[in-house]
């Protein structure tokens, strides 16, 4: 990036009539009057920056603030200067908050296009202050607008990261949860079943023979009954249950605050349902799955890996003894 041109320290700048009219129109001079303006207004010098350039750097030492006369900047705050987050028009201001806090630089300000601007130090703005009370008034106002668009992106940032943090928890095809976030969600109800001396069963289920879906009807059918399988299990589980696709099939649920038996009462419910939910795959055509489910209570000191090891083990045994079945754990 080009540096700027010239550094403040020339002698007195002449304004043209559009340069002063930015001045005069802008939010920092606002209710200071042209002429007051022309003859309180003892700027240190101007800097000249080519597009592209950079006018400060973040984290940099500064203690003067600058005045846009014509040409356009960007702020960036993040190190790389690859996210602007807002841009400076003639009239406006940066390097304020640095005087202000006496601290570096909070930003990084490029040009975008060929710039002018006024350099003024602390002293003189503090000086012109003292002469032109508005002036403390407006740049309370410009700090004001900022603090509220920077919460604005704040807000917009969160929003955009649940979003995504929310899709990245989802499975496409059936809209259920997905591994990842039960690895997270499922071991902190076990926790507080734990931690409240309830009892917490897994299931493990998985569609009997699905390959003969997909090989036989094609693998968008499959899909459709995956998500068939999907709204089931929410439908028939209770809304305090969790339920998640683990991967391929394969799909678990916990039951918090239910002992064994309660839980095979419920995975029984539910395996009739699916043996009687019939997905339509085309005009007079329609596809009937079972499900196979294993079954394990969680017992002190069990991670969440080691109850899904002995829920698949009952569900193994499941598949072994001719699918269509729920098996409890019994090791
Ligand atoms: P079993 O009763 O022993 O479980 O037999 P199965 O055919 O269900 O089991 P297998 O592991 O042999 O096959 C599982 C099939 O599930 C194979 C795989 O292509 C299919 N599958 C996995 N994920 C998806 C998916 O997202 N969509 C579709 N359509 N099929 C999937
Ligand atoms: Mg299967
Ligand atoms: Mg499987």
């Amino acid at each position: 990036m080009a540096a700027a041109e010239s550094a403040a320290g020339s002698t007195r700048t002449q304004l043209n009539a559009a340069e002063l009219d930015a001045l005069a129109s802008s939010r920092l001079f606002h209710d200071v009057s042209r002429q007051r303006l022309l003859e309180r207004l003892r700027p240190n010098g101007e800097v000249c920056l080519r597009s592209g350039a950079v006018l400060l750097e973040l984290g940099q030492r500064n203690a003067l603030i600058y005045l846009l006369l014509s040409g356009r900047l960007a702020i960036y705050l993040d190190a790389d200067a690859n996210i602007p987050v807002a841009h400076v028009e003639p009239g406006e201001c940066v390097g304020e908050i640095s005087i202000i806090d006496e601290e570096a630089a909070s930003a990084s300000v490029i040009a975008l296009e060929p710039s002018r601007l006024l350099v003024t130090n602390a002293a003189q703005l503090w000086e012109l202050m003292a002469e032109e009370p508005a002036l403390a008034l407006n740049l309370m106002h410009i700090l004001a607008e900022r603090i509220r668009r920077n919460n604005v992106a704040v807000l917009e940032s969160f929003k955009q990261q649940a979003h995504l943090r929310r899709l990245s928890d989802v499975d496409p095809v059936t809209g259920l949860h997905n591994r990842r976030w039960l690895s997270e969600v499922f071991v902190r109800r076990i926790d507080r079943c734990a931690r409240g001396d309830f009892a917490v069963c897994l299931a493990m289920l998985d569609i009997d023979r699905f390959k003969g879906v997909n090989d036989t009807f094609g693998h968008q059918v499959g899909d459709r009954v995956l998500a068939q399988v999907g709204r089931l299990l929410l439908k028939q589980f209770r809304p305090t249950d969790l339920v998640a696709r683990y991967g391929g099939e394969e799909f678990a649920v916990l039951l918090p605050e239910t002992r064994l038996q309660e839980a095979v009462a419920a995975l029984e419910r539910f395996r009739l349902a699916c043996e009687q939910t019939q997905t339509s795959v085309a005009q007079r055509t329609t596809v009937k799955v079972t499900v196979s489910a294993g079954i394990a209570q969680w017992r002190a000191g069990w991670s969440l890996d080691d109850l899904i090891q002995c829920a698949d083990r009952a569900l193994y045994r499941a598949k072994a003894s001719g699918r269509n079945c729920v098996v409890i754990d019994e090791s």
